[in-house]
């Protein structure tokens, strides 16, 4: 389960953002990924719970952002949400299109209150 690494990475950029600023306290965390990323969302979510339980980050709010797959058409510019496969463009029906979004895994945010 590969999630547990990220969601320590995850952890740690809160805790070193929050360290930024003395004696503020992380209270939520974001966090985008993209369905193309091969991470489960309920495994991290787990991850992350168990990671905070009992610690000073046990308060700690964690908002998963799914990104769905996008593409963007080459011929007509347009941005549309596909499925898991290559889909036309709908605006032009092109094929041309490119993948632009779906293989996300960063912090989206990271909340703190300031002390
Ligand atoms: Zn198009």
């Amino acid at each position: 389960m590969h999630e547990i690494g990220i969601a320590n990475a995850i952890i740690e950029a809160g805790q070193t953002e929050a360290a930024r600023r003395t004696g503020a306290k992380l209270l939520r965390i974001g966090v985008r990924v993209g369905t193309l990323s091969g991470v489960d969302n309920d495994a991290l979510r787990f991850a992350l719970t168990a990671l905070t339980r009992g610690t000073d980050l046990d308060a700690v709010d964690f908002e998963i952002q799914t990104c769905l797959r996008r593409n963007r058409c080459l011929d007509c510019g347009s941005e549309f949400e596909s499925g898991v496969y290559s889909e036309p463009c709908p605006g032009c029906a092109s094929q041309r299109t490119k993948l632009v979004g779906g293989e996300e895994l960063d912090l989206a945010y990271v909340e703190v209150e300031e002390p």
